[in-house]
């Protein structure tokens, strides 16, 4: 594991480029009947899968949005497998319940969160939306859903930015609210949510006799990390009484700098909100940060309780099969433990700085240059950008670019994804890898030069 993440990884494409199929045709049809040596199961491992990995603690992975490790998460996560504790109820090991506890509480302070929000980990940030979304489902219907069912409900619904993430539309999908009813709203010239369009659907709905629940507001789009207006959201949630969700999943993390604080104002009003230390704070997945004001509604909500799950030890201790979906849970609280200590807040913060230094390095790089063009002024660590050399057609530049990503990507000298904004195809480039340094960011701002003009 040492050697793979100080020298092996380093030599590999980062982007896997083996074909469909190339994997499955080295695994046996059916399983061996005799167990087989460790030894030639670790060589067929190096041999068999490795080839078959993208490898996301490469210095040079840009895309998507990183999935962060770090070396005392990988050593947390190996205890943790070890252990290989269910972590339901408070009984079935004090220490990861009381341990969840105490973290929930250091992320709570670190993000700047009032003390009236308790925290639980989820394990991402799709389940933790779902959880919100569950809840403002049972608040608002006065808890009838979970004894009745739908059927005897008013249109629930929810809204959010047309740029907010899918997980916000599956989750109104298995809260079985019905995708009709996810109701997206028109976004500035910034990809934000302009909130008197967002009050003019509320309105509108109320008035159709729909019984509007829960708005979700991004603090970071995927596409190009986009902050919606989350003061003006609150506002709104107030004025109409509904549950307002911050999905903060990725861009949660910068929320330990003040300047980002200040950029998310109103978020210290929201009923709930979801950061994921799985992506840029270091943790390896799965840990997802949820934080939720109304407990009371979030118990009730999820609470079932048979005998076999009756203990003696009621509260004061927190069992946290009752905060979510999931009964088991894994002890995914150590790694947070172990990664919080090693690093220290302040040593997050100045990784966290390191990284917007170098987007903002590679934002001016792209600005000079005159084939390049910026798409969105970056708040983060993610570049939008693309590939435009004169006199080209919007098509054109969007084969173009296409056509550029891919060979990039196929070089395995880097890995980076795409996104369309306002119909442009834009290059991404997220510079939050635990390992990247500057140079990582050189070379790779090299090769993106050369083989751009390669292509003309
Ligand atoms: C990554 C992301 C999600 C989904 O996170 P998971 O933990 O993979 O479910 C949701 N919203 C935003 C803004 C994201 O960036």
């Amino acid at each position: 594991m040492a050697n793979y993440l100080e020298k092996e990884m380093h030599t590999l494409p980062v982007k896997s480029n083996v074909k469909p199929g190339d994997i499955k045709s080295q695994v046996p049809l059916s399983p061996p009947n005799e167990g087989e040596d460790m030894d030639h199961i670790f060589d067929q491992f190096k041999r068999i899968i490795i080839p078959g990995m993208t490898h996301w603690q490469h210095p040079k992975f840009f895309a998507y949005f990183p999935g962060n490790s770090s070396y005392p998460s990988v050593l947390a996560e190996m205890l943790t497998a070890t252990l290989a504790a269910q972590c339901m109820l408070w009984d079935t090991s004090p220490s990861a319940a009381e341990l969840e506890e105490r973290m929930m509480e250091w992320l709570r302070q670190m993000i700047h969160l009032p003390d009236d929000f308790v925290g639980t980990i989820q394990n991402s940030a799709s389940s933790s939306t779902l959880v919100a979304i569950l809840s403002a489902r049972e608040k608002f219907s006065n808890f009838e859903v979970n004894k009745k069912g739908l059927y005897a409900q008013r249109k629930l619904r929810v809204y959010a930015c047309e740029h907010i993430h899918s997980s916000i539309e599956k989750a109104v999908r298995i809260a079985g609210l019905g995708d009709e009813n996810f109701v997206p709203i028109k976004s500035d010239e910034h990809f934000s949510l302009i909130p008197s369009e967002l009050d003019n659907a509320i309105q509108a709905d109320i008035e159709k006799g729909y019984l509007p629940i829960c708005v979700v507001s991004a603090f970071g789009t995927t596409s190009s990390t986009a902050i919606d207006p989350i003061d003006a959201v609150s506002d709104i949630c107030e004025k109409h009484g509904l549950w307002h969700h911050v999905d903060a999943a990725y861009s949660g993390t910068a929320l330990i700098l003040e300047k980002f604080r200040t950029l998310a104002n109103g978020y210290q009003r929201a009923d709930s909100l979801v950061f994921n230390p799985h992506k840029w704070m270091f943790t390896n997945f799965d840990c997802s940060a949820y934080f939720v004001r109304d407990k009371k509604t979030l118990l009730r909500t999820f609470t079932i309780l048979p005998e076999y799950l009756k203990t003696k030890t009621e509260s004061p201790v927190t069992n946290y099969n009752e905060w979510g979906i999931q009964l088991a849970r894994r002890f995914r609280a150590l790694k947070l433990w172990f990664v919080i200590r090693t690093f220290g807040v302040d040593g997050i913060r100045q990784r966290i700085e390191e990284h917007l230094s170098y987007a903002k390095w590679l934002t001016a790089e792209i600005k000079a240059h005159p084939q390049f063009e910026l798409i969105v002024e970056p708040l983060f660590n993610l570049v939008c950008f693309r590939f435009n050399p004169a006199n080209m057609s919007e098509t054109a530049l969007n084969e173009l670019n296409a056509d550029l990503i891919e060979r990039l990507n196929a070089s395995g000298k880097l890995y980076m994804t795409h996104t369309k904004l306002g119909g442009k195809y834009t290059l991404r480039m997220v510079i939050g890898q635990t390992y990247v340094q500057k140079h990582h960011v050189e070379e790779a701002w090299e090769t993106i030069k050369v083989m751009a003009e390669r292509l003309v």
